[in-house]
């Protein structure tokens, strides 16, 4: 199996499946990362055999031996994507290959091997295949997909390690935002950054989310729902969310957001973002923005809107803006026209209810 792009999976399915009146109950209000669905896909790495053991089989606990790398120096990388039902019945997942790509990047980045992007691509669509029944009906819920890798290898020593697992989980989510879309409060902390240049900020990386936690947990002190980091260098200019990227939109309809220089994750749905926005007619421009432009501009009302993006929560405007000395609004808190057109464009291709000029959209 080792060698090509293409990995055979071994289907075993799961002999002891949730019945379908509990699964009927789990999707009536799953929340979010809480309900998994029957299956999982495992696929084994070894330095010389490269990838094996492609499976699709019962979701279960991962036997681990305590020297497993991961345990100890954090080899690890994550992916998050979502599969839509349509209105029609249908399955689609949104830009897969993208997923696939960035993991592969990530992968580099963390001295692992990168799997075949064809392999990860196949292997969503076999999870999403064998456990389509778990994804919930109606235009908020989605099943959320985890493909992720770490070091199996039982070693302690400070390098690559030459075993990996990558496994993929799927989590049947609600609505992120119960009741409606509300714009959200951010933190823009002063004493934590997330990621210097030459480091790891564009991987997608268990640590990088490990070390975001306290600020994230300061954002929370702070009666606020995210932490803004500002760039690890002069701590001036906005680099991203905790969990997602950031985007400003002018008073003449310019749309900015801050450019991928390796200190930010490259979002998925922030490239869409731009390109939906530049299709729109609006002028895009990818620069830093300082946080004293940030508040002087949503002062002088220059600064109509601002928006994070991220798969969890696609678009969500920011009402207010928090920091030590003190705080603003954003559009008076309410939710901006721009960023609320952009989101609806948005949910109505991943969800197969549009034209899809950019081939985007994998049916399943
Ligand atoms: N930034 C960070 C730090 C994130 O964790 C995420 C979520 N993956 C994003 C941005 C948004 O990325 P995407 O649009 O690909 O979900």
């Amino acid at each position: 199996m080792s060698g090509g792009d293409k990995l055979d999976f071994e289907i075993r399915p799961n002999p002891a499946p949730v019945s379908v009146a509990d699964r009927a109950a789990l999707l009536a209000n799953p929340g979010f990362g809480r309900v998994f669905t029957d299956h999982m896909v495992t696929i084994r790495y070894a330095d010389g055999k490269g990838w094996y053991d492609a499976r699709v089989e019962a979701r279960a606990p991962i036997p681990m031996d305590p020297a497993a790398a991961v345990l100890h120096y954090a080899q690890e990388i994550f992916e998050g994507l979502k599969a839509y039902r349509t209105a029609d019945g249908g399955v689609t997942m949104f830009r897969p290959e993208a997923n696939a790509a960035r993991f592969a990047a990530s992968a580099r980045r963390m001295a692992m091997p990168p799997l075949p992007e064809e392999a990860f691509v196949d292997s969503l669509r076999r999870l999403v295949e064998i456990d389509r029944d778990w994804i919930p009906a109606g235009e908020d819920g989605s099943l959320y997909l985890r493909p992720f890798m770490f070091a199996s290898e039982v070693f302690l020593g400070v390098r690559p390690a030459n075993e990996y697992l990558y496994v993929v989980i799927a989590s049947p989510v609600g609505a992120y935002f119960p009741g409606g879309v509300k714009p959200v409060t951010v933190w823009v902390t002063p004493d934590y950054t997330r990621a210097a240049p030459g480091g790891t900020g564009a991987a997608k990386c268990g640590g990088n989310y490990a070390s975001s936690l306290v600020a994230q947990a300061e954002a929370i002190e702070h009666g606020c729902d995210q932490v803004v980091f500002l760039d690890a260098v002069e701590r001036r200019f906005v680099d991203e969310l905790g969990g997602m990227n950031v985007f400003f939109v002018y008073d003449d309809g310019t749309v900015v957001t801050p450019p991928l220089t390796g200190t930010i994750l490259p979002g998925i749905t922030r490239e869409s973002v731009l390109t939906l926005a530049a299709g729109a007619g609006h002028r895009i421009e990818e620069r830093p923005v300082s946080f004293a432009d940030w508040q002087a501009d949503a002062a002088s009302g220059r600064l109509r809107e601002v928006f994070a993006c991220g798969t969890a929560a696609v678009i969500t405007p920011i009402g207010e803006v928090r920091f030590p000395d003190g705080g603003f609004l954003i559009g008076g808190g309410e939710p901006g026209r721009v960023t609320m057109a952009l989101r609806q464009q948005l949910v109505d291709l991943q969800r197969g209810g549009a034209a899809d000029p950019h081939g985007w959209v994998r049916r399943i």
